[in-house]
């Protein structure tokens, strides 16, 4: 999928880098905004078909350059429309992307930032696999090139695998070159990047770039984070949220809380009580999300009754909370699943192999 010559992936500059390795070939400024239309606003990828560009900056491309392009290994198709894909990397190792369908003809799509993940959240597969490695910009900008031939994306979330703000530099320049107005030219209005809460990290998203910021928050004790997500040990709750209440946020908008509820463990109305403490002096709005039961899954989602009354305790006090349909349940819908599954077909078809007849 990737090219492993020494040739360069376009994908995977900035409008700046692209002008620097222009210059570096002699060619002038503009070509990089021209270079850019054929890539993202008409997905050409090969550079004979450039056909505005002269042909020795064409012959000089081909020896210097290339355009990476994706499509997915595998696709699974919920009933409810969702769409997960799943990408082979170059190195062998596979990401996913979730298309969600919105109510219009649109959809979001909820890219990957790396292979695995090293936060091992509790109650995240993807948490057991472990940290891989970080995915190029161009890795995360293909996902959304791949994505799009499926039709347009209205929204693009950063929820996929990883923890996106541990591959801070990758994702800043993705973000750069998916809001190029010569390129995808996204408004950040559209792009959310979600952390479990590196706290530095955070301040750093917000010097370098603008994006909407979604905390997966998931407890309201440090107690119950720190068995959650092992990063609260490192920075607790009242670190994540002063960090939250100095974060720079463009007028009107909000720190999304993503809230996993999980049975008997955070659902009651004193969590949604402390809940409210905690949100205090930051403009917020939290996503209620019931857990997501799936094969071998150590927590529960809790029932209806529970799950209103907790919507309700924050929406009587003025909270922004928006229960958020779990989408996709028949196929995999949670990050990693995919990946699991295909792992353990593979796992299970090496041992179907090896057992002697
Ligand atoms: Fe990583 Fe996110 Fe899973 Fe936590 S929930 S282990 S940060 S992918």
């Amino acid at each position: 999928m990737m090219n492993s010559s020494s040739r360069i992936d376009l994908k995977n500059l900035t409008r700046e880098q692209l002008v620097e390795f222009l210059a570096g070939i002699g060619k002038e400024r503009f070509r990089s905004q021209q270079l850019m239309a054929w890539i993202y606003k008409r997905g050409v990828t090969d550079f004979d078909q450039m056909t505005d560009l002269s042909k020795d900056l064409r012959t000089t491309l081909k020896e210097k350059a290339y355009v990476s392009d994706w499509l997915p290994e595998a696709t699974e198709v919920s009933r409810d429309g969702t769409r997960k894909y799943l990408y082979r990397l170059d190195d062998g190792e596979t990401v996913e992307s979730v298309r969600i369908p919105m109510d219009n003809d649109r959809a979001t799509l909820c890219i990957s930032s790396q292979v695995g993940c090293a936060m091992g959240c509790d109650f995240c597969l993807t948490g057991t696999f472990g940290f891989k490695r970080h995915l190029t910009a161009a890795e995360i900008v293909n996902q959304v090139c791949a994505g799009l031939k499926d039709g347009p994306l209205q929204n693009i979330v950063f929820m996929g695998m990883g923890e996106p703000l541990h591959n801070l530099d990758n994702v800043v320049r993705s973000l750069e070159i998916l809001y190029d107005p010569a390129g995808l030219d996204y408004s950040s209005r559209k792009i959310t990047v979600s952390t479990c809460g590196l706290v530095p990290q955070m301040a750093e998203l917000g010097r370098r770039i603008t994006a909407n910021l979604a905390v997966s928050l998931n407890a309201t004790t440090d107690e119950v984070r720190d068995r959650l997500m092992p990063i609260n040990k490192r920075y607790p709750l009242h670190e994540l949220m002063a960090a939250c209440r100095v974060f720079p946020l463009p007028a009107k908008r909000r720190i999304t809380f993503e809230y996993i509820l999980i049975r008997d463990l955070n659902d009651a109305i004193a969590d949604a009580k402390r809940l409210v403490k905690l949100l205090h002096g930051v403009k917020a709005k939290v996503n209620l999300i019931p857990f997501n039961e799936h094969e071998g899954a150590a927590y529960r989602c809790p029932d209806e009754t529970t799950i209103s009354a907790f919507q309700t305790y924050l929406l009587d006090r003025n909270i922004v909370a928006v229960r958020r349909a779990s989408k996709g349940q028949d196929i995999s819908a949670a990050c990693g699943q995919l990946k699991g599954k295909l792992e353990k077909q593979q796992a299970e078809a090496q041992q179907n192999v090896s057992i002697p007849t």
